[in-house]
């Protein structure tokens, strides 16, 4: 029997369709994505990009308070330990808690998951088809597609030579490393991922740079507020990184950054190289079946619904969202995506 509704992918767009799909009857099946090294790297783990951020601010619900005790009981002791310290100290909720609570919200209306990637997908007839890394084939009538998107590289030949030894695009997972502690940083980027980014590591680093291609933030207000204040941040504008230098054993020792205005080079002595410039959406799998912008993006068909390019697919998250990009808009565009699926499914009487 073809599966009701698969979800792929499991950030706030996938829990929150699996959420409103569980509780419609519709026994979800979400593919969460494997725990591979090379999607840790890209950021696409299991429980998506807010699993490699530090603390939520913005997601309605989750002010600032004594958090521990209510997340101790919704996760359970066999995955608490999943979790960074739960300290009694006052805090918003943090990325991984979040997507812990949603997944465990998901499964207590009885969706199931599936700890593997989606490597391709059948839409040509129904029931489609969707494939995984180890092999599986699973037929569904309906797919909510919510992949999410990944941390862009520079593209540089010295970057990757540098990858994990001192090179990185995510702060909260490496910042804390010995390598980095007391030791002079470069981010780069100027959004708000790059001052949250500059924000963490300057627990740690001696002095964090950020070096910023433009002369003015794209980073929203208070995020620009934070990053002027903290004395540890060192703003440069108009430079970009020509080349990452180092060796083999030190790894990564300077950034040679290029001044985009006079032409200038500069090594600015640094243990590590954080990325923060922006993302591409995970939609290489579709290979063809939907309709992609021209940034690579699921596009929607019909305003203020969730349809795709293909009936009975459906996309949530930032798979199809390059404007907004907000946890709260992803779960948003997750819950009408299990509406729409779930009222595409009556309307075929299934
Ligand atoms: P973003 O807003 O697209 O910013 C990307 C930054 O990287 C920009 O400053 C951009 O410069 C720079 N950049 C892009 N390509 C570059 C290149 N090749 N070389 C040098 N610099 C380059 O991306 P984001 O910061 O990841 O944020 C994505 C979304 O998530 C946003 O909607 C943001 O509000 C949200 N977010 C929110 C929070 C929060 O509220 N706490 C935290 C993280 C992210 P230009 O400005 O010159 O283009």
């Amino acid at each position: 029997m073809p599966e009701h509704v698969i979800i792929i992918g499991s950030g706030p767009a996938g829990w929150a369709a699996a959420i409103y799909a569980a509780r419609a009857n519709l026994h979800p099946l979400v593919f969460e994505g494997a725990e591979t090294e090379e999607n840790r790297v890209a950021g696409t783990l299991p429980l998506g990009q807010l699993n490699l951020t530090t603390e939520v601010e913005n997601y309605p619900g989750f002010p600032s308070g004594k958090l521990a005790e209510f997340i101790r009981s919704a996760v359970g002791p066999e995955r608490v330990s999943y979790l960074p310290p739960l300290d009694e100290h006052p805090h918003a909720v943090t990325g991984p808690e979040l997507m812990f609570l949603m997944r465990q919200q998901a499964t207590n209306f009885g969706t199931r998951v599936i700890t593997d990637d989606v490597v391709s997908v059948d839409f040509s007839r129904q029931p489609y088809k969707v494939t995984t890394l180890e092999g599986q084939t699973v037929e569904t009538h309906t797919v909510i597609v919510a992949t999410g998107a990944r941390a862009n590289y520079l593209g540089l030949p010295s970057e990757e030579r540098f990858k994990n030894r001192g090179v990185s695009a995510c702060a909260v997972c490496d910042g804390a490393l010995p390598r980095f502690r007391n030791k002079p940083l470069v981010v780069v980027g100027g959004g708000d991922s790059a001052v949250e980014e500059a924000t963490y590591l300057s627990k740690y680093a001696s002095t964090v740079h950020m070096l910023m291609r433009r002369d003015v933030f794209r980073a929203s207000k208070i995020m620009q507020d934070r990053a002027l204040a903290n004395p540890k941040i060192k703003l440069h504008h108009f430079r970009e990184v020509a080349e990452v230098l180092g060796d083999d054993k030190q790894g990564v020792t300077a950034v040679r950054m290029k001044n985009n205005h006079s032409g200038g080079a500069e090594d600015l002595p640094a243990s590590g190289l954080f990325l923060a410039i922006g993302h591409t959406p995970n939609t290489a799998f579709l290979q063809g079946q939907l309709e992609l912008n021209e940034m690579g993006y699921i596009k929607f068909t019909t305003p203020q619904r969730t349809y795709t390019s293909k009936e009975g697919v459906f996309a949530a998250g930032d798979v199809a969202d390059d404007y907004y990009r907000q946890a709260i808009t992803s779960a948003g565009t997750g819950c009408m995506a299990a509406l729409d699926a779930e009222r595409y499914l009556a309307a075929k009487g299934i």
